[in-house]
């Protein structure tokens, strides 16, 4: 018996939500997997917005947002739709300490990466302000970001860009959270983001306004492309 298959019998693989076996670490079991609204195709090509199952949009269909030129980023992929199973699974994540659920969650974002272009030099997690990360002792989007990274062979970039602490944006609707983030981000390393096409990771898209913005500051600075994955999204009817 090697050391993996003394762990593998001490701590057999278990479903992160529930605790029933499955047979790969970090896996979810087929109820659990089932409960996630995952999205696939038809989509928009550029934000990932879900379009409904059965209707026909040819091949390279696009939401209204984008096709008037308003993407948030380059392209945005997102594993699964923001409702009740995801955000039963994201809040203990981010603000209880259940890290373990990072593997699936990087795995399903790896996955919804599937149909977009590797052309990226660098993966970024949306920083934390210092002050949040001293109190929560990790940021969730570094946890998916690192898996991500290295599936795609890419460097992660945790230095070059900082936040600063606001207010939570939680409650906020579209516009205070816009307000509200502006000039949030600096980049202290702008040699490391010029010419560079960035991918950025974060647990949940909510109304984009910290992706534009981080945008706005790297483009700032020379970077060429901005492109986004999230482990949900939330889906707001057009
Ligand atoms: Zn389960
Ligand atoms: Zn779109």
């Amino acid at each position: 018996m090697n050391v993996k298959s003394i762990l593998e019998f001490l701590f057999p693989p278990a479903c992160p939500l529930c605790g029933t076996p499955v047979s790969n670490h970090g896996e979810l079991c087929p109820k659990c997997w089932a409960g996630f609204n995952w999205i696939s195709n038809p989509k928009c090509v550029r934000c990932g917005y879900p379009f409904p199952a059965n209707l026909d949009l040819g091949p390279n269909p696009m939401c209204p947002t984008c096709a008037s030129g308003n993407c948030e980023l380059d392209w945005i992929r997102s594993a699964c739709v923001y409702d009740d199973v995801s955000r039963s699974a994201m809040l203990p994540f981010k603000h209880a300490g259940r890290i373990l659920y990072a593997p699936f969650m990087a795995r399903a974002m790896i996955t919804a990466l599937n149909d977009v272009s590797h052309d990226i030099d660098i993966v970024m997690p949306v920083p934390l302000a210092r002050r949040r990360l001293f109190h929560r002792a990790y940021n969730q989007a570094t946890l998916l970001g690192r898996p991500i990274a290295k599936s795609l062979g890419i460097p992660m970039d945790l230095d070059s860009v900082r936040r600063k602490y606001r207010q939570n944006m939680g409650h906020m609707n579209a516009r205070a959270r816009s307000e509200n983030i502006r000039g949030v981000f600096s980049v202290v390393c702008p040699d490391n983001v010029r010419g560079k096409r960035i991918l950025l990771v974060d647990d949940v898209m909510t109304s984009g306004a910290t992706f534009i913005e981080l945008r706005r500051t790297l483009m700032a600075c020379g970077a060429v492309a901005v492109y986004g994955v999230t482990f949900c999204r939330v889906v707001r009817a057009i």
